[in-house]
């Protein structure tokens, strides 16, 4: 198997222009594992999906079975997850229109948050899924869930077709779309519906950053692997996500089955416009990291506010700001001690002297910033520099 692709799993090409690393020798998994090689993405000059060509794809390893499950262990996390997929949820029921399905398939169900959902949605219905860690399915299989352990290519042929076939947020870190999305295909019943959730690609956000999400994709790279791995009968619909929050980031949704002739027009941008977007984003990181070290630089006693994802990114893409932090805070750290090197408090035990950074999402700074500010002498936002996404 190799350990990477220099071709395009959308189109095969391999044209590649080089996307800006945000770091020379780091990037950071989904899990939070910080890794000592570049991001190494690049976009195909073809199609302009973007992926994870210049160095290694995590998905010819086994870190889905034995790392993948401690991006859900972390505080806080369960609520998020909750909100997240009833936000998903929601979304996919206002764009489909899908009658009391008899049988649901849930491929990459993780900790079965979604299956939680649609069980309730769909109390008569039978729900499977299929994941590749043990601990995730041990953790859904608790609350109920039927769980197939081990990944799509391996248990596909196994299973009798569906009415619903659900796929959210796998998508970006497989290795073979088209495989994968033709076995979703395959496992979805001649009158279901195929749905898949995953970033989009248009519009640079988180994604973009971990190593582990192998591909950005476009509405128009979706279309060219629904084209070919759906059967002629079925047509496909594509949403973008509107109403962006810390649940439904950037997002597009593909609907496949019988829609009955159901078209849309497109929405992609140029591929030049995706370019500009996407290293106008990736190079932001070297600049925030000039801009936190300059503003802790005088602050003996720097807490950086969070103990998730972007923090674990800061930690990761701005090396210079991370060393000069002491200590992580979170509102209820619960059983945490330490996060990667730093120890973790409660926030109301912080000082009023120390410096605060917020390691939370660009778009709940400005708020957090606001009511920190009465208690904390100095906190530093960042999200300004961030490139919109
Ligand atoms: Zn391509």
């Amino acid at each position: 198997m190799p350990a990477s692709l220099s071709v395009c799993l959308i189109c095969g090409d391999s044209n590649w222009e080089e996307l800006v690393d945000p770091h020379p020798s780091r990037s950071v998994t989904t899990a939070g594992r910080i890794l000592s090689e570049a991001l190494g993405k690049s976009q195909c000059r073809s199609c302009g999906a973007a992926q994870r060509v210049r160095s290694s794809m995590l998905a010819f390893t086994d870190y889905y079975e034995t790392d993948y499950a401690n991006y859900y262990e972390r505080p806080g996390t369960e609520i998020f997850h909750k909100q997240r997929y009833a936000a998903i949820w929601k979304w996919v029921r206002e764009s489909a229109e899908i009658k009391e399905p008899k049988r649901i398939l849930d491929v990459g169900c993780g900790q079965g948050w979604l299956m939680d959902i649609m069980r309730e949605t769909f109390p008569g219905a039978l729900i499977e899924g299929i994941e590749p860690s043990r601990y995730n399915v041990n953790k859904a299989r608790e609350k109920g869930h039927r769980v197939h352990e081990g990944r799509l290519e391996h248990i596909a042929s196994t299973l009798e077709p569906f009415d619903l076939v659900i796929s959210t947020n796998v998508f970006q870190h497989v290795s073979h779309p088209l495989d994968f999305l033709t076995e979703l295909s395959m496992l979805t019943a001649e009158t279901g519906m195929t749905v898949l959730t995953c970033p989009d690609g248009t519009r640079p956000n988180i994604e973009l950053l971990w190593a582990d999400q192998n591909l950005s994709l476009t509405p128009a790279n979706l279309r060219s692997l629904a084209s070919r791995a759906l059967p002629a009968s079925t047509n496909s619909l594509i949403y973008q996500s509107e109403d962006h929050s810390a649940s439904l980031p950037p997002a597009l949704l593909m609907i496949s089955g019988r829609l009955g002739g159901k078209v849309q027009d497109d929405f992609d941008c140029g591929i030049d416009v995706l370019l500009r977007g996407r290293q106008k984003y990736l190079s932001s990181f070297c600049v925030i990291d000039d801009f936190l070290s300059e503003q802790v630089k005088e602050s003996g006693n720097v807490v950086n506010l969070g103990a998730s994802y972007w923090t674990s990114i800061l930690a990761a893409y701005c090396p210079n700001y991370w060393s000069k932090v002491q200590f992580c805070c979170v509102d209820e750290p619960k059983d945490q001690t330490d996060f990667l090197d730093k120890p973790v408090m409660r926030t109301a035990d912080v000082p009023e002297s120390a410096c605060i950074v917020l390691g939370i999402t660009p778009e709940s700074q400005q708020n957090v910033a606001h009511s920190l500010a009465k208690k904390f002498s100095l906190v530093c936002s960042w999200g300004h520099l961030l490139s919109p996404s």
